[in-house]
């Protein structure tokens, strides 16, 4: 089959396409019957609905005018994307669509008129997993969509270097041991919190390795981001927790408050915005540590691995959300210790995996003397412990069915 006239296609969009395409795991199809496309020469909307949320890009082309989609990864259906061009109610050359590199599925639809993007998103939805491109477009002089091109020495259809997103982890579904990463909090030249003599790191990494042998003892798998008193920095913990394949992250602290009495056991999950002044000012410290230390919290992420993370991050927060509804529960329905808003949230850099569901456990207040009593006492902290197990457990189950659902 012959590239659509003018169309400077160097990669065959059909056939041997479609059929690497296969290849890959995971692949988004096309909802075509939730798809829409509506295009005139003053505007568009094209929508696109996936079976399930993947990185994506859209930008605009001249000589001839076209919008390109790039995927990470979907397969089409048909060749060259005559099925989606025929539900879309478009001619077949107006629109091709295959695997344009491996890894990469490219859509490109040929625009009537200087459409630029006006908007260009993606929603996912957190029940079914599905997800819902939209891109808006509306007319622009022809001198202004021209300057939108990128620029033609850098290859046309070159692509920018790829995003360093790495590989989800692939989601569990309870058909293998869940891998449980323990995160204990500070160590090495970051003692963490220090009361009475005793420090913070210590004592986390001494409860870390409990409550892995807890877990071990319930068939589940664990990594310790650190196994001895050494500095780790916070991506580096993250980074080890995805090498080891965790299904879950769980960070385990101590802090100290400087100001108030807070006392009781509190889970944090991942936000922007913190749930209170203390949470706001405990994610700040524990990244001061780094800097401390020496370490870039620069985010290395260019705009579009950002977009991304941030697209994968919606998917994941519920089920951390999950994670710290049975913890509450759980350790609430023990010998544990609750603080009184158990569940809070605050924009902690290790809980920013964007694929791995995450949460951070301020075992107590160091500051506080009956936590710190509490948290030295082999009792409490086995009750803990067995909380914790009996609480992923649970999430694991629930996560695992949840996953099912999605994947029909
Ligand atoms: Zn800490």
């Amino acid at each position: 089959m012959v590239a659509p006239v003018g169309i400077p296609v160097s990669v065959p969009l059909t056939g041997s396409g479609a059929a690497m395409a296969q290849e890959f795991h995971a692949l988004a199809r096309v909802d075509r019957a939730a798809s829409s496309l509506r295009l005139d020469a003053e505007e568009g909307v094209l929508v696109l609905a996936l079976t399930q949320a993947v990185p994506w890009r859209a930008f605009t082309l001249d000589a001839p005018r076209r919008l390109i989609l790039d995927f990470r990864e979907v397969a089409w259906e048909g060749s060259g994307g005559d099925v989606l061009a025929r539900a879309l109610g478009v001619e077949g050359e107006a629109l091709r669509a295959g695997t344009f590199r491996p890894g990469w599925s490219r859509l490109v639809l040929r625009l009537p008129a200087p459409l630029a993007i006006e908007t260009a998103e993606m929603r996912t939805d957190p029940v079914t997993g599905g997800a819902s491109v939209r891109i808006a477009l509306s007319a622009v002089a022809e001198q202004e969509f021209s300057a939108r091109v990128p620029d033609a020495a850098g290859g046309l259809w070159a692509l920018p270097p790829r995003a360093e997103v790495p590989e989800p982890v692939r989601r569990q579904r309870g058909d293998r041991p869940l891998m449980v990463a323990l995160d204990p909090g500070h160590g090495g030249l970051d003692p963490g919190a220090q009361q009475g003599g005793w420090n913070e790191a210590d004592l986390m990494l001494s409860f870390a390795r409990d409550l892995k042998e807890a877990l071990i003892r319930e068939g589940m798998k664990v990594h310790l981001t650190r196994e001895d008193d050494i500095f780790v920095p916070l991506q580096a913990r993250v980074s080890q927790a995805r090498s080891a394949g965790a299904d879950v992250f769980v960070s385990l602290h101590a802090d100290a408050l400087a100001q108030g009495k807070a006392t009781g056991t509190t889970i944090y999950t991942l936000s922007d915005t913190a749930s209170d002044r203390a949470s706001e000012l405990l994610a700040k410290r524990l990244d001061r540590a780094d800097l401390l230390a020496g370490v870039d919290l620069e985010d290395q992420d260019d705009a579009l691995a950002g977009i991304l993370m941030d697209m994968v991050r919606r998917e994941t927060a519920p089920r951390s959300e999950m994670l710290a509804g049975y913890l509450v529960s759980e350790i609430g329905a023990s010998d544990g210790k609750l603080y009184k808003k158990p569940h809070l949230k605050a924009g902690f850099s290790v809980l920013k995996a964007p694929d791995i569901p995450s949460v951070l456990l301020e075992l107590g207040f160091m500051s506080d003397e009956r936590d710190l009593r509490r948290i030295l006492s082999p009792e409490w902290r086995d009750s803990l412990s067995g909380a914790i197990v009996s609480a992923l457990k649970l999430w694991a189950a629930e996560d695992a069915a949840k996953a099912a659902l999605i994947r029909r």
